[in-house]
């Protein structure tokens, strides 16, 4: 067997012996660097950008940025704050079909409520999403 099999055959098994590292994520709300497993995907309105965007919270940040949007969406009738969060969802691949048949702004704000007390109970979750490897 040639070094190169060997260190191939190496690598791999190298592979599937060690799990790779978890990913660490800042915390937007404590600027601290938490373990991934314990942050929270959330829509959060961003006031300069005058729209929801996605947030990452750790665990004692997430439920009060959750409850501003909450109170923001509850009782707006900015349609292009509720397409703003609509499309913070489709981003992370929750898919409303009252929202793209174009429902009236009420119905659609409705069912983004329900969203996202779906993301407080923790029956929803969302991802950040992968990340890809740097060389060089
Ligand atoms: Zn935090």
């Amino acid at each position: 067997m040639g070094i190169l099999k060997k260190l191939l055959a190496r690598g791999i098994k190298r592979s599937v012996e060690t799990p790779p590292p978890g990913r660490s994520v800042f915390c937007s709300g404590c600027f601290q660097v938490v373990p991934e497993s314990s942050v929270n995907v959330i829509p959060w309105c961003n006031d300069e950008l005058d729209k929801f965007v996605t947030t990452y919270r750790c665990e004692a940040c997430w439920m009060e940025a959750l409850n501003d949007t909450l109170m923001r969406l509850a009782f707006t009738e900015d349609e292009s704050l509720i397409a703003s969060a609509m499309q913070f969802f489709e981003a992370h691949g929750v898919v409303l079909l009252e929202y793209r048949r174009g429902d009236p702004p009420a119905a659609v704000r409705a069912l983004l409520l329900d969203l996202l007390g779906r993301l407080r109970s923790g029956s929803l979750t969302l991802s950040i999403g992968e990340t890809t490897a740097l060389y060089g």
